[in-house]
């Protein structure tokens, strides 16, 4: 079966790469105490997620 070399070139991998890291949606404000935050995780600085508060952080 004829197969090709390569799915994409070695310069489009190499600009993908180099890319990766600015496009992945890894930080956003925290509604509650409005620090950056990890998405999808519970804030470390109020211990909020989705609008209540699953960890008890201390202060
Ligand atoms: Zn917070």
């Amino acid at each position: 079966m004829a197969n090709p070399k390569r799915k994409w070139s070695k310069a489009r991998t190499s600009r993908h790469r180099s890319l990766w890291k600015l496009s992945v949606p890894g930080l956003v404000d925290c509604p509650q105490c409005h620090t950056k935050k990890m998405a999808h995780k519970v804030c470390k600085a109020c211990g909020y997620y989705a609008g209540r508060e699953v960890v008890k952080v201390a202060q």
